[in-house]
């Protein structure tokens, strides 16, 4: 039998047990998933050793730490310098970042799409627009402030301030501000947003459990939007294959969701 778990602070509302149980259920894996509520993430390592997982998923605000004490890391989480996703070999840990990929997955319906900006400049702006690079698309982002957006402009990413002279011709926007989780504020300001969106085809907020104030712009537009649940599900599809070495199939995919209810 194998333990996995999902670490992170705060960690009740995670979906990730749920979903891992389900899956393991559904195609007979000897494995249990379970929760873990980490106060300290200088704890991390320690902890998975000392509970003797044979992998984890890590949530906010863990995944820099995640990263730092992996023994090994594997593609697009190099770059990004942030792990949700560690499997347990002998004492060493290797680290995956399928938040990224998840992202990419969720967003497979959209077509035709060349220019993406990109909402804010944090941790998931990281994973998004590393993703969207190795696809080739032209990514830019918009940041409330200068500092977070220093890192993006060394990496040859083009980078706007809410003073900056924004073009419009953007087909996909996506949201990757915190703003909107828990209120009803835009993640930049409605002028420019709303030039944007006018021009763009798609629209998306990576917040899950919320309809957004920004994606209120978009019901209110002819344009396809969605939440970031797509995303969320996926990157755990894509943990659930590396932690049990499987592929799904559409088939398990679509009933896992549909058993998840998500
Ligand atoms: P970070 O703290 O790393 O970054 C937050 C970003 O949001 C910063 O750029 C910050 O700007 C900006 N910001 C915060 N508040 C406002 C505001 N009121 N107006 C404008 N900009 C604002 O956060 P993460 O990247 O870790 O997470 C961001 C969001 O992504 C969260 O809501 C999280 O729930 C969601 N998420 C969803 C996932 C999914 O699977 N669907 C996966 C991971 C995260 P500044 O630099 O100026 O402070």
């Amino acid at each position: 039998m194998k333990y996995f778990c999902v670490v992170g602070n705060p960690i009740a509302h995670s979906i990730s047990p749920k979903l891992h149980n389900l899956g393991y259920k559904l195609l007979n894996i000897d494995c249990a998933y379970s929760r873990m509520l980490l106060e300290n993430g200088d704890d991390l390592k320690k902890n998975l050793l000392k509970c003797k997982y044979d992998g984890a998923n890590i949530t906010a605000p863990y995944k820099e730490i995640a990263f730092n004490i992996c023994d090994e890391v594997f593609g697009i989480a190099q770059k990004i310098k942030a792990v949700n996703t560690i499997i347990i070999k002998n004492d060493k840990l290797y680290g995956y970042n399928t938040d990224a990929p998840g992202f990419l997955k969720s967003i497979e319906e959209f077509k035709n799409i060349k220019n993406v900006l990109i909402l804010g400049a944090g941790g998931t702006a990281k994973a998004i627009s590393f993703a969207l690079r190795e696809q080739n698309f032209n990514v830019s982002l918009l940041n409330r402030s200068k500092e977070r957006l220093e890192f993006f402009k060394n990496e040859n990413f083009t980078t706007f301030t809410y003073d900056s002279d924004l073009p419009y011709n953007f087909d996909l926007i996506v949201n990757t501000t915190s703003a909107g989780l828990d209120n009803e504020q835009l993640p930049a300001p409605k002028e420019m947003l709303l030039k944007v969106i006018g021009n763009a085809k798609y629209g998306v907020d990576v917040i899950y459990n919320n309809q957004t104030a920004f994606l209120k712009l978009f019901m209110k537009s002819d344009k396809a939007y969605k939440n970031g649940s797509d995303m969320l599900f996926f990157q755990g599809i894509l943990a659930f294959e590396h932690f049990t070495n499987t592929k799904l199939n559409d088939n398990n995919i679509i009933q896992i969701r549909q058993l998840l209810g998500f």
